[in-house]
């Protein structure tokens, strides 16, 4: 073999080495979630990186929601912030996300009965509550001061989260009370859902409901998810109900 021709051959082999080898060595991409929790983290992730991907918004989907109804797989309980819109957040589409919002991710009789249809009529299997950092209402409910309008009717939902956490936190001040009510204030709103709906914890008794919280954080675009009490944790209940399940089966 002539030396260039030798030279180009032993090239292309180490060539084709370096190719398989960087197939070898290249990370396989995730496999997309497909339990409720895992698709709105991973959607989160993704819009947190500005790699969102379209949301399924097209006219087809449209007649299919309008034509078969709609399946939503979670329920997210979130403030009315123009900036913490759910669907745009975890990157979903149409009939993904049943949303309620109101003021400060409180929840009332009204909001209570949208959550009972969700899970009792469409069967969503995971119910979100969403804080998120900045927000008016729970500054509005630490700070105190009198308010004008409903406004004071929103507010009070809030003061038992600030009323315990001042009995059993009483150094927390300024910002460190804020986020710490705001993260307690979701935790709240779940023992809350829990409470005063039969129906929800019938379904979440049954292992057909779970539950997940979070806030979101505006500048980064992260929802934090918070450690929820014993029992109520979505993945640990998931993981007895399987236990369970299995030991029954024995
Ligand atoms: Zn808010």
């Amino acid at each position: 073999m002539k030396p260039l021709v030798k030279a180009l051959a032993v090239g292309l082999i180490a060539a084709g080495i370096g190719v398989i080898a960087g197939r070898m060595l290249a990370p396989t991409p995730k496999p997309i979630p497909s339990d409720p929790l895992g698709k709105l983290k991973y959607g989160n992730e993704q819009f947190a990186k500005g790699a969102l991907q379209t949301p399924k918004v097209d006219e087809m989907t449209r007649y299919t929601l309008e034509t078969e109804g709609q399946h939503p797989f979670a329920v997210v309980v979130a403030c009315s912030d123009s900036r913490v819109p759910p669907e745009i957040i975890f990157n979903q589409g149409l009939g993904d996300l049943f949303v309620v919002r109101v003021g400060g991710n409180i929840v009332n009789a009204e909001n209570l009965a949208s959550i009972e249809y969700a899970v009792e009529h469409l069967k969503a299997p995971l119910i979100v509550v969403l804080g998120h950092t900045h927000c008016g209402a729970v500054k509005a409910a630490v700070d105190g001061q009198s308010l004008e309008g409903h406004l004071p009717h929103l507010v009070r939902h809030i003061e038992p989260v600030i009323r315990q956490l001042r009995h059993t936190h009483p150094h927390l001040k300024g910002d460190a009370l804020i986020e710490r009510v705001t993260q307690e204030n979701v935790r709240y709103t779940i023992r809350v859902i829990l409470e005063r709906s039969e129906i929800v914890r019938k379904q979440y008794e049954a292992g057909k409901v779970q539950f997940a919280g979070g806030v979101y954080h505006l500048r980064e675009g992260k929802v934090e998810w918070l450690k929820l009490p014993e029992g109520i944790e979505g993945d640990a209940h998931a993981e007895k109900s399987a236990k369970e399940a299995s030991h029954s089966g024995h």
